[in-house]
């Protein structure tokens, strides 16, 4: 098996907004099968017909295309194995169910939802700790192993109700090779009689699951770990339907967690957190918009970096990767085993690195969006000016036009522990005397700001520490921010004065420590 083409798939079920997990598995698949230089498909797994919801598969698609993940095969371009949906692959299945049930490995059971009901109600009652239908139990129901053949074949023949069970053998051992978890052993007495076709026609997850895998050639399952438990089975059908030697590989992805380490990271994190788990827009079941990290203001090749490392890592002190460098060092090996934390401040900080790398260019379309939308009016080259002034202090695009509002508007109030502190009868001499200054220059540059404060400051015998956070404030009306003599220098001179000789006016001063 081992020079056999990689084929590999993404299975996601259409039950409602794809979870950050899910991309995580869609991108392990992608960088597995490109690193292979293997295929990657999508099927759409849609037995379940109760737990439909309508516009989920859109938007698996789209969060795909969002994140740059590309394949090979999938229902929207077709492909050699379509359909790729399985509701419309429902005619398919059945043969392999027959199949199963003429070798002796599945069988009919025609019992009621009364019937399973007092089953599990007595197996409680003999305080049997999980009811089951089982190699046990099955032969106290009404089944094809129970029931004389004529009386099987005349339910049959008069479309009674069924299902199709798999017979799972009472005592054997299901072994198998997970590339991440190494050998996984299960005795098949922990495996219950599961239901492969149901009363309506449809195959279960389990059967489709392996036959369309066989059928489209897949090589290796990379999924999540929620189901390993499934697996055993997986291989007791490959073994039944004489399919072992195509059997795919078996990677199962660790959980990824709260950011406590405290249990399976779910969409109530979200709320509780503050943080996205979806990646793009999504209106639940409540019309309520749920967090996502496209509009939050993530970018997505920071996400994906930050996904890829949510369970491997390179072996290196390496943090960044492109897609195509994760291509690179990818490898199945390299993921860990146990669950892994989900921690909202490395994605951020995987934002703003990525954001930083932009182009002051880039970054200035960013910046001229957001003030647009506050009616503020900024033409390129100030705005790329501005950007690389503030690029290495925000994470989201958005930052942008928020943090930079003082470049267009005089400060309307003052951060009250500068004036606390800072604002004194040398500060405020300082604050006017600059001003004075500036207002004599007919432009100013960073340079000639801070070469004019510099001589004031040594006229007047004062550091510059001391005085730094009042100009700061008067200007800008915050504690902290870029170099003030380059804020100067975007604002002019005329604006700074300005603003300089109104924060000496207005602020009182309240603070008598110089
Ligand atoms: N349809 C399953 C899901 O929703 C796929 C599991 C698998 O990859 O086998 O995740």
């Amino acid at each position: 098996m081992s020079n056999r083409e990689v084929r590999v798939r993404f299975a996601p079920s259409p039950t409602g907004a794809l979870h950050i997990g899910g991309v995580r598995t869609a991108l392990y698949n992608y960088l597995f099968a490109k690193k292979m230089g293997g295929k990657m498909l999508l099927r759409i797994e849609d037995t379940d017909q109760t737990r439909f919801v309508s516009g989920a598969e859109d938007y698996i698609k789209d969060t795909l295309a969002w994140v740059g993940i590309t394949l090979d095969e999938d229902p929207w371009q077709g492909g050699p194995n379509a359909p790729y949906r399985q509701s419309e692959r429902k005619p398919m299945y059945m043969e392999y169910a027959k199949k199963l049930v003429n070798e002796g490995n599945a069988y009919y059971a025609f019992d009621t939802s009364e019937e399973l009901e007092d089953m599990r109600k007595r197996l409680e009652a003999a305080k049997v700790a999980s009811p089951a239908y089982n190699s046990i139990t099955r032969n106290t129901m009404k089944n094809s192993l129970t029931l004389p053949e004529d009386e099987v074949n005349a339910k049959l023949a008069a479309g009674e109700p069924y299902v199709i069970r798999l017979k799972v053998p009472r005592k054997d051992e299901i072994r198998l090779n997970d590339m991440i978890r190494g050998w996984v052993m299960v005795h098949s007495s922990a495996i219950d009689d599961k239901v492969l076709m149901k009363s309506d026609g449809m195959p279960t997850y389990h059967l489709a699951n392996v036959v369309d895998d066989y059928l489209m050639g897949i090589s290796h399952v990379i999924r999540g770990e929620e189901w390993l438990p499934s697996a055993p089975l997986h291989v007791l059908l490959y073994k039944f339907l004489g399919w072992e030697e195509a059997m795919p590989q078996f990677a199962h992805l660790p959980l990824i967690l709260k950011p406590d380490g405290n249990g399976k990271l779910s969409k109530r994190d979200a709320d509780t957190h503050g943080f996205p788990v979806f990646p793009i827009k999504w209106i639940d079941d409540n019309g309520k918009q749920v967090l996502s990290f496209k509009e939050e203001g993530y970018l997505p090749d920071a996400l994906v970096n930050f996904l890829a490392f949510l369970g491997w890592n390179p072996g290196t002190a390496q943090e960044i990767f492109s897609l195509q460098e994760l291509i690179e060092a990818f490898s199945i090996e390299r993921i860990g085993k146990s669950g892994t934390k989900f921690d909202i401040h490395k994605a951020k900080w995987f934002n703003q690195q990525y954001l930083r790398s932009k182009s002051d260019q880039e970054l200035a379309s960013y910046l001229i969006d957001s003030l647009r939308h506050k009616g503020i009016d900024c033409d390129q080259e100030r705005a790329e000016k501005i950007c690389a002034l503030m690029k290495e202090r925000v994470t989201f695009p958005k930052d942008f036009g928020e943090e930079a509002l003082y470049f267009f508007q005089a400060p309307s109030s003052y951060d009250e522990q500068v004036v606390a502190n800072k604002w004194n009868e040398e500060s405020v001499e300082v604050v006017k005397s600059f001003a004075i200054e500036l207002s004599k220059l007919s432009t100013v540059s960073a340079e000639e700001a801070k070469s004019t404060l510099h001589h004031l400051l040594e006229q007047k015998g004062i550091k510059i520490g001391k005085v730094m956070q009042a100009l700061r404030v008067a200007i800008t009306g915050h504690a902290a921010g870029p170099d003030l003599m380059h804020i100067i220098e975007i604002i002019g001179n005329v604006e700074t004065t300005n603003r300089l000789n109104t924060a000496a006016n207005t602020i009182s001063i309240k603070s008598v420590n110089i």
